[in-house]
């Protein structure tokens, strides 16, 4: 008899503990003009109250339209010195040498041409040719100097983070869940995505990339470990039409214009959202045959890219972790 106790005992505990779904906590809102989720694979509010006041207070460094925030202030200075945080100053750093290795096409001096096209207020317009002209003589990344926490922009040159910020926010977040211990969670900051630790079940993480022609489909998924950054930067993000055209916010500091690319969007894979964000900014100006060859020389970074013909390309590293699931493209 007690024997069979036992044995009902363990019946149960087996089942508890093998068709038990998990705690996981999610909270969706809205920071860095994008809607944000984050999700715990844990019962813990705290964790993510805690992530959620990381991206309010980066929000408030960065911004390129709060009069309090760091860029703001150093894109006032009128040609003199403005002090930053270290961190402000790191992450400067870090787009500079960015905006190196794409060649100059990840350009965060853009922004006069962003507030142009109007991205930055939302009142969306197309700059006169004279604009343009003007724009294009304030980008250039060498107009930026950098002495020790200190910056200076000429007059009239101005900065956006906001290639990089999203990236940076979920790297940030992510190490900050990890110091904490946080066991696995997915970061998912308007196009970035950033794995943390392990799911509950021990399975890879299901990363769906969006069909730029239809934002409630997917093309297809990819199967990543934790500490995997998935961005895509697309044409189909944030844009208006004018006068039956349309024009989009990436663009080419070559002409201070939306980015003619043959692409509608490129996802890239790497370990670091923020180099990730970065990448995915400057591959959608590239365009698919430059940007093929850009992902096949770096050892560490992986690409998906969709062209405006419907065709999807992706670099070696994919073939095994990309799963096509949508009829309307072509997987090639
Ligand atoms: P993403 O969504 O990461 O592709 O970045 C696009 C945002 O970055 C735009 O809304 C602008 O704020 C800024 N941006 C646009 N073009 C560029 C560029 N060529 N390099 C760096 N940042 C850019
Ligand atoms: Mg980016």
């Amino acid at each position: 008899m007690k024997q069979k106790w036992i044995f009902f005992l363990l019946v149960l505990i087996l089942c508890f503990s093998g068709c038990s779904s998990p705690t996981t906590t999610t909270e969706e809102f809205f920071a860095m003009n994008t809607v944000m989720t984050i999700t715990i694979y844990e019962n813990n509010q705290n964790l993510i109250s805690k992530a959620k006041q990381t991206v309010v207070n980066l929000e408030s460094l960065l911004s390129v339209t709060n009069p309090n925030s760091e860029i703001y202030k150093a894109n006032q200075g009128n040609g003199s010195i403005t002090h930053l945080s270290e961190e402000t100053i790191s992450l400067l750093q870090s787009a500079v040498s960015l905006s190196k290795e794409t060649k100059g096409l990840f350009n965060i001096t853009v922004y006069p041409a962003v507030k142009a096209w109007g991205f930055t207020q939302n009142k969306n317009r197309v700059p006169s040719e004279q604009e343009i002209k003007e724009c294009l003589s304030l980008i250039d990344m060498n107009y930026i100097q950098i002495k020790g926490n200190a910056i200076t922009l000429p007059k009239g040159v101005m900065i956006d983070l906001g290639g990089i910020a999203k990236g940076y926010a979920a790297d940030k977040i992510a190490k900050e869940l990890e110091q904490s211990h946080c066991t696995g969670a997915v970061l998912s900051f308007g196009g970035n995505v950033k794995t943390v630790g392990k799911k509950p079940n021990g399975e890879l993480f299901q990363i769906a990339i969006q069909d730029p022609n239809n934002n409630a489909n997917a093309i297809g998924t990819l199967s990543v470990s934790g500490n995997t950054a998935v961005v895509t930067s697309g044409d189909y993000q944030r844009y208006f039409e004018s006068n039956g055209k349309r024009y989009h916010h990436i663009i080419d500091p070559r002409t201070a214009a939306p980015a003619q690319s043959d692409l509608t969007s490129v996802t890239v894979i790497c370990s670091s959202a923020t180099r990730a964000d970065a990448y995915a900014t400057a591959l959608y100006i590239m365009g698919l045959e430059e940007g093929l060859k850009f992902v096949e020389e770096q050892p560490d970074i992986e690409a998906l890219f969709i062209t405006k013909t419907n065709e999807v390309y992706k670099s070696s590293g994919l073939s095994s972790i990309f799963q096509p699931d949508n009829q309307s493209y072509i997987f090639h």
